[in-house]
């Protein structure tokens, strides 16, 4: 894979303070999603403010797409086109009296013209899940709102690596998952995804790879089980071990046999357990179906005559625009995150469930029950619908 953004013995400091960075190389692949996790004062938002040329460092380079960055107001502008830098606090990046106005400021920064400018908005707000909301004041909405209004103006830009300062900070719990399901549908289109955060739990499912940052300085970048893997290096780091990592590890401390790859889900700790508790065949001896249907491929209306036949079953929805479908259909949503797995789970209860989902995050259904399914040895049905012709076929 491509590098796109790179490090190279970066340092800095505050004036008249000690050094916040120091000596710092990494670099971050085309497609990756990286973690850069530390407690606070670890140095994490300086160096994220390094990657779109906020701050400059004082010693060392930063290269995006191998060439290093340069700091003329023209460069720094084309870089910020393609490094969409997502603020902490929303309130802060959102400035415009309206949404629309507050998406379209980077589009119009870079010299779009009116039409440009309008697709691109509505574009960005289509992608966040925010259409409908262009002539609303930014301050009368929730913070799950405007953090989306402040990814909408970055992503207006069309950037290739997105990079998110504690992305879920404010946000409650429903609002974080909404969140990071958000980060990962834009990864699945094509996203670059670096976040900065102190939450290990949410670290540890969501990374390709994670870099533990303590006092300026790098202590450990590696995929996630191996980098929260030392309880020593993440004490030293003021973290702890994710609850399923550190579970897992107990259990080999007591001498139970554990998989070399790692649980990074409770489906992945259910398998484990099962494993270990020889109840396979008890648990589920006829594992429910999931059905899916792709929103981008056909009209969720039409399959009302099928959903209608089956009136307790339990629909996840993955992707925005399969949230906004649901929502303009009525319907109840039981997962709008973590959903394949937790249709697994219900499948392996001997359950049904359905999961609507969008072009960008299709594949994935059939691809990750098909590898739970290798490697447990169970056979769980994923059935695609396509209209109330092929539904009524399989009733
Ligand atoms: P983190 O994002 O991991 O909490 P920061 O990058 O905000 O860490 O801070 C790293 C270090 O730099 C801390 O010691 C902090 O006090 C210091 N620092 C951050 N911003 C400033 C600033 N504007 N002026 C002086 N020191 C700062």
């Amino acid at each position: 894979m491509k590098v796109i953004l790179e490090a190279r013995d970066v340092s800095y400091h505050y004036p008249g303070d000690r050094e916040a960075i120091r000596g710092i190389s990494f670099h971050v692949k085309k497609g990756e999603k990286v973690a850069l996790v530390g407690p606070n004062g670890a140095g994490k938002s300086t160096l994220l403010q390094m990657f779109n040329g906020m701050i400059r460092p004082g010693k060392g380079t930063i290269l995006f797409d191998n060439e290093p960055i340069r700091y003329d107001a023209s460069s720094l502008r084309q870089l910020r086109k393609r490094v969409g830098y997502v603020m902490q606090n929303a309130d802060r990046q959102i400035i415009a009296p309206t949404v629309y106005q507050d998406v379209a400021f980077g589009p119009a920064n870079l010299g779009y013209d009116e039409k440009a400018i309008h697709e691109a908005v509505a574009l960005a707000l289509r992608q966040v899940g925010m259409a409908g909301f262009e002539r609303r004041p930014p301050h009368h909405l929730s913070g799950g709102e405007k953090k989306k209004v402040a990814i909408a103006g970055v992503l207006a830009m069309d950037p290739d690596i997105l990079v998110f300062d504690e992305p879920t900070s404010g946000l409650d719990p429903s609002g974080s998952e909404d969140l990071m399901e958000l980060l990962e549908e834009l990864n699945h289109e094509g996203k670059t995804i670096f976040i900065s955060t102190h939450d290990v739990e949410l670290a540890y499912p969501w990374a390709d790879r994670v870099i533990l940052l303590l006092d300026g300085e790098i202590l450990e970048e590696n995929v996630p089980a191996v980098a929260f893997g030392d309880p020593e290096l993440v004490r030293k780091a003021h973290l702890s071990v994710p609850i399923l990592l550190e579970l897992s590890q107990e259990l080999g401390r007591r001498g139970f046999a554990q998989p070399e790859q790692k649980p990074r889900s409770v489906l992945d700790m259910i398998h484990i357990l099962e494993n270990l508790l020889q109840h396979k065949t008890c648990c589920h001896p006829s594992p429910g179906t999931i059905s899916v249907f792709n929103v981008d491929e056909g009209d969720l209306s039409s399959v009302s005559v099928w959903m209608q036949a089956r009136p307790g079953i339990c629909i996840g929805a993955m992707g925005t625009r399969a949230k906004m479908c649901a929502a303009k259909e009525n319907l109840t949503l039981a997962f709008t995150y973590g959903v394949i797995d937790k249709c697994i789970l219900r499948a392996l209860r001997g359950q049904d469930s359905l999961i609507l989902t969008t072009n960008a995050m299709a594949a994935r259904v059939g691809a990750r029950v098909e590898a739970y399914c290798k490697e447990s040895g169970t056979t769980i049905c994923v059935i695609p619908l396509m209209s109330d012709s092929d539904t009524g076929s399989r009733e």
